[in-house]
Parts: structure tokens; C-alpha cells; sequence
């Protein structure tokens, strides 16, 4: 096997927020992730690994969430994001290359075999995978194919079809409507996956400000926490807290601070 058709289904995780050793990745992801088949896991870059899979199912699957916790030996869970490898991978940078499910509603039954919805399929990007839903066992009721795509590309609402009558063989050009599932979102300005630049901070000063008002006070410490360290990790972080193993300490302290401030309240009132 050579390096190109190695790097065929390759995957980028990207972990934000800390990672553990690349072997303990390399027994955890194939665990934790649902991997059928053959999975070579390798350190990429700064907090970046590189996961090439013998298979497509599985590149498509792991390619299907937008963020895995995976679960490591110390209890910690680390946030790890999957993308398309792209040649020309940078660090600071998050490939506008996707996936998503599209769909044909407007498309006789006649038309749901693999050839015509990868051929139609193809006007948006490289077609992966075929799901037909089945009416019954023989049946299918609707027809979705896996795509992948460039983000900053134009996204056609219609694909236009030719038909040739077998009786006269006249042509026909039929147009074919298409259905997106959900897009991630794509950032020019910063060149990441999950806003975009009308959501951009960087672009839009204002709406740090914003963020920071609309936040309610309490809840900031444990969200930053969140945001920084991975979720499951955040919770149990000593910080300037008295913070315990268990979440329910945790909750006794608030309480009785709430109680201490609302009793001085009383204390002012009365
Ligand atoms: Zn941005």
C-alpha cells in the first residue's frame, strides 16, 4: 500500500484541550469510536493525530459526529474533533472539507439505484455512501447519499436530469431538487468549522461583550472550565473552590453559600 492510498480515508483529530499519550489514543479510539475495521493512529502535530482506516464505513462514521469524548485511563474525558485530511493540512487552520447527507425528495422510485443518486449526488461533491430507507423489505421510501464537500463552494438547489423516452427517444431535462442535512458552518476570517463570519468575535468585537452579559454570573467559573479543560474533566479540577469528587459536595457548597448571602439579606431587611 502506498501513502496515497493510505492517506485515502484519513481523518485529523484535534484535541483543544489536552490529550492523552498517543498509545493510550491509539487502544482507546478504535473502543470508543465504534472502528470495524484495520485503524493506524499516529501523532500528526501539535495537538493534532492523524487516524488512517481500511475502510470507508468507517472513515464516513467517524467523520458523522462533530466532537468525541474520549474516556482515558485517568477519568478524564478529552474532547477530540474529527476532520477531513486535506493535503494541505495547517495547525492553525480547519479544512473547509465536510460531510453531509443529501436527498433527492422530488425523485421517482424509478431512479433510487446507487448509479443515477451517485451520478446525481456528484454536482455537490464526491459521494461516499448510498441509505435507502425501506418502505418495505423491498421498497425503498426515500433515498439519501453521504457527500463530501467543500463548505466555501456554492451549494446547488438543483441538479437537472436527462431522460430519454424509449418509445420516440426524445430527450427530456427533468430538475431535481436537493435537500441538505445539516452543514457545519465555516469561518473564512479565522478558518474554522462551527461559526460563521456573521457569528465571527473576531469579525464582530461586539459580540464578546454580548456573550459575556448574557452569561449568568454563577454558572461562568464551571463554564469556562468546560470550554478549556473537556467536560468531564472540568468537574472534578481543584480550583479556589472546595471541589470534592462528588458532584453532590459540590452542590452542598453552593447551596449553603446562596443560603449565607440570602440570610445576610435578611439580617439587612429586618
Ligand atoms: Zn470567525
Amino acid at each position: 500500500m502506498n501513502i496515497i492510498e493510505n492517506l485515502q480515508y484519513a481523518v485529523v483529530g484535534k484535541f483543544s484541550y489536552g490529550a492523552p499519550e498517543i498509545n493510550e489514543i491509539r487502544e482507546l479510539i478504535p473502543k470508543q469510536c465504534g472502528i470495524i475495521g484495520g485503524c493506524q493512529i499516529g501523532y500528526l502535530r501539535n495537538r493534532h493525530i492523524l487516524m488512517r482506516f481500511d475502510c470507508i464505513e468507517d472513515y464516513i462514521k467517524v467523520l458523522s459526529k462533530d466532537s468525541y469524548y474520549i474516556i482515558a485511563k485517568d477519568g478524564y474525558a478529552y474532547q477530540m474533533r474529527p476532520f477531513i485530511y486535506d493535503a494541505n493540512f495547517k495547525v492553525s487552520e480547519e479544512t473547509s472539507q465536510a460531510t453531509t447527507w443529501i436527498s433527492f425528495p422530488d425523485l421517482l422510485l424509478t431512479f433510487f439505484v446507487k448509479e443515477v443518486l451517485f451520478s446525481l449526488a456528484s454536482v455537490v461533491g464526491k459521494p461516499l455512501q448510498l441509505d435507502l430507507a425501506k418502505i418495505n423489505k423491498t421498497r425503498p421510501s426515500c433515498a439519501r447519499v453521504k457527500v463530501q464537500l467543500d463548505l466555501l463552494t456554492e451549494k446547488p438547489e438543483f441538479v437537472q436530469m436527462q431522460l430519454e423516452n424509449n418509445d420516440n427517444q426524445e430527450n427530456s431535462v427533468v430538475k431535481i431538487k436537493i435537500q441538505y442535512d445539516s452543514l457545519p458552518a465555516y469561518c473564512k476570517q479565522c478558518k474554522l468549522q462551527g461559526h460563521t463570519e456573521d457569528d465571527c468575535r473576531v469579525l464582530h468585537p461586539e459580540l464578546v461583550q454580548q456573550h459575556n452579559e448574557d452569561r449568568p454570573k454563577e454558572s461562568q467559573h464551571i463554564d469556562n472550565k468546560q470550554l478549556y479543560k473537556g467536560a468531564i474533566k472540568s468537574k472534578w479540577k481543584p480550583t479556589n473552590r472546595t471541589f470534592t469528587k462528588r458532584t453532590g459536595e459540590i452542590m452542598n457548597v453552593k447551596v449553603v453559600e446562596v443560603q449565607r448571602s440570602l440570610a445576610i439579606s435578611f439580617l439587612l431587611m429586618f
